[in-house]
C-alpha cells in the first residue's frame, strides 16, 4: 500500500518545517517537497494540519482487576489510543502467584493478539518475589522485554519489593541491559495514616489526598535513586507528582545519575480539590491529584529536562466501578482514563498556551519514550526508513470532550466538558489508517508486539 500525505507541516524533536512525506510498505520511503505520487498512490491532502510521529504512551494499564472491578481491555483501550493519535502503548505483564514472567508474557499476549487497532509493547512486572528467579531479567530482556516494573508500595497484594529485592533488580538490570521503572510512595506511612484516617471515619473521596501527602512520594523517590546510585545503574521513575519527587530528581541529576522521570496529564491539569466535587471518587488514583504549586513545579521540570516523558498511567473504569464504594476511599478502583487525550490536552494546555514548545511535545510524547524504552529507531520519529507511524493533527479544529468523542471504554472522563483547540484527526499505524477523518477505519487484528531494543539510547538530558 502506497499513500502520500502532500501540503501538512511536519513536526519533529528538533523543528518543523512544510513537507510531503511518501508510505511504501509501512515504512517511511521519502520526504520532501513536491513529490510526485507513484502510480496507485492514495492522496492525502494535509494542508492546514500537523503531521507529527504516533504517540507512544508507556505508561498504560490494560484488564486490570481491582476488587472485581477490571479496567479497559485491549480492544477499547487501543481504540482509544487510535482516535487520540496514540500508536504504540506499553502495558504491563503481571505474573500470578506461583507463575514465571514467561509464563505470563505468553498468557498476556495471547490476550492481545488479535485485539490491538494499534501496537503494544510489554514491560515485565516484578512482583511476588519468592517466584522470582535471576535469570528472568536476562531472558526477558532477550525476549523484546527489557523494561521492569517494581513498587514500593501494595505488598498486601504481592506487588511491593523491599528494599534489598529492589536493589539486586537494579544490579540484574544494569548488568543486562534492562531498565527498572519504579512506583515510588513511602508504604508505611500510608498505612498509618489510611488507619488513622479510618479509626476517625474519614475515607471520602477527599480524605484519599491525605492518606498519600507529597512527601510520601519524595521519600520513596530519594530511596529508590540512592539505591540506583550505588547499582550504578540507570532507572525510571512513573508517575511523578510532587514538588518533592522532581527535587530529588533533580538532586541525583547533578550527581550524574541516570534517571528518567514521567508525569502524566493529570497531575499537571487536574488540582486535588476535584477529589471534593459531588463525584470526587471519579478522580481518585494512585499517587493522588495534587495542588497547583506541585504543577508548577512539574511543568517546570518538563521546560527543563529533568522529567522527560509525558505518558498516562491509563487505568479506565466506568463511573459505576467508580461509584460503587465512593464513601470509602479503600475500596474505590484507583485510575484515570488518559490515553485518548494525551495529545490534545498537551496540544492546548501545553503548547498553545506558551508553556512548551511544539519540538519539546514531539520529543516528551514520542522521541524519549522511543529512545529510553528501546523502540527506537523504528518507532518515534518521523524519518525515511522508520515505521509509518504518524498521525495528522488539525491544531485549529474545536473540540469538546465527551466520552463518545474518546471512543473508549468508559462512560466518563474526567475531562468532560472541556473545549480544547486541536485534535488529531487521523492516525495511521504501519502504513495502514486506523482512524481516518476521525472515524473508525482499522481493523483490531492490525496491532502487533513490538520486540524492542536496547534501552536508554540517549542518556542524559536533551537541550532544549
Ligand atoms: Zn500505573
Amino acid at each position: 500500500m502506497t499513500t502520500l500525505i502532500t501540503g501538512g507541516r511536519l513536526v519533529t524533536e528538533i523543528d518543523s518545517y512544510d513537507a510531503d512525506i511518501l508510505i511504501e510498505d509501512g515504512r517511511i520511503a521519502a520526504i520532501g517537497k513536491g513529490l510526485a505520487p507513484p502510480d496507485g498512490a492514495e492522496v492525502i491532502d494535509a494542508s492546514g494540519k500537523l503531521v507529527l510521529p504516533g504517540i507512544i504512551d508507556p505508561h498504560v494499564h490494560v484488564s486490570l482487576d481491582q476488587g472485581g472491578h477490571v479496567s479497559s481491555d485491549f480492544r477499547s483501550t487501543t481504540r482509544a489510543a487510535a482516535f487520540g493519535g496514540v500508536t504504540s502503548i506499553i502495558t504491563y505483564v503481571t505474573p500470578k502467584k506461583g507463575q514465571l514472567l514467561s509464563e505470563a508474557v505468553e498468557e498476556r499476549k495471547e490476550q492481545a493478539e488479535g485485539n490491538c487497532h494499534i501496537d503494544f509493547g510489554l514491560h515485565a512486572s516484578l512482583v511476588n518475589w519468592e517466584d522470582r528467579r535471576d535469570d528472568e531479567i536476562p531472558e526477558m530482556v532477550e525476549a523484546g522485554i527489557p523494561s521492569f516494573k517494581a513498587y514500593t508500595v501494595y505488598s498486601s497484594s504481592g506487588l511491593k519489593s523491599s528494599e534489598e529485592q529492589l536493589y539486586g533488580a537494579l544490579l540484574a538490570a544494569g548488568q543486562h541491559g534492562g531498565l527498572i521503572e519504579v512506583h515510588c510512595e513511602n508504604e508505611w506511612i500510608i498505612e498509618r495514616k489510611i488507619k488513622r484516617l479510618a479509626e476517625e471515619g474519614k475515607l471520602s473521596p477527599a480524605d484519599h489526598a491525605a492518606s498519600r501527602p507529597s512527601y510520601v512520594e519524595g521519600e520513596a523517590i530519594g530511596a529508590v535513586l540512592r539505591a540506583a546510585y550505588d547499582a550504578g545503574a540507570p532507572v525510571y521513575i512513573v508517575h511523578v507528582s510532587t514538588a518533592e519527587g522532581v527535587e530529588a530528581i533533580e538532586e541525583a541529576l547533578e550527581l550524574g545519575l541516570e534517571v528518567y522521570a514521567e508525569t502524566c496529564p493529570h497531575f499537571l491539569l487536574l488540582d486535588e480539590g476535584k477529589l471534593s466535587d459531588p463525584n470526587g471518587q471519579r478522580y481518585a488514583t494512585c499517587p493522588p491529584l495534587r495542588s497547583e504549586e506541585h504543577q508548577e513545579n512539574l511543568w517546570d521540570a518538563l521546560d527543563e529536562g529533568s522529567i522527560q516523558v509525558i505518558a498516562t498511567d491509563h487505568c479506565e473504569f466506568t463511573a459505576a466501578d467508580k461509584d460503587e464504594d465512593a464513601s470509602d476511599f479503600r475500596r474505590i478502583p484507583m485510575g484515570l482514563p488518559g490515553v485518548g487525550t494525551l495529545l490534545p490536552l498537551m496540544w492546548h494546555f501545553g503548547v498553545s498556551a506558551g508553556r512548551m514548545k511544539e519540538r519539546d511535545l514531539v520529543d516528551r510524547l514520542c522521541m524519549q519514550p522511543a529512545e529510553i524504552f528501546g523502540l527506537y529507531p523504528g518507532k518515534g520519529n518521523l524519518a525515511v526508513g522508520t515505521d509509518a507511524d504518524l498521525v495528522i493533527f488539525d491544531p485549529d479544529l474545536p473540540v469538546s470532550i465527551t466520552p463518545e468523542v474518546l471512543h473508549g471504554h468508559s462512560d466518563y472522563s474526567p475531562y468532560e466538558g472541556q473545549e480544547v483547540t486541536g485534535w488529531p484527526v487521523s492516525t495511521m499505524v504501519r502504513g495502514y489508517w486506523v482512524v481516518k477523518d476521525r472515524e473508525l477505519v482499522g481493523s483490531h487484528e492490525l496491532g502487533s508486539f513490538i520486540r524492542r531494543g536496547k534501552v536508554c539510547q540517549k542518556p542524559g538530558r536533551r537541550e532544549s
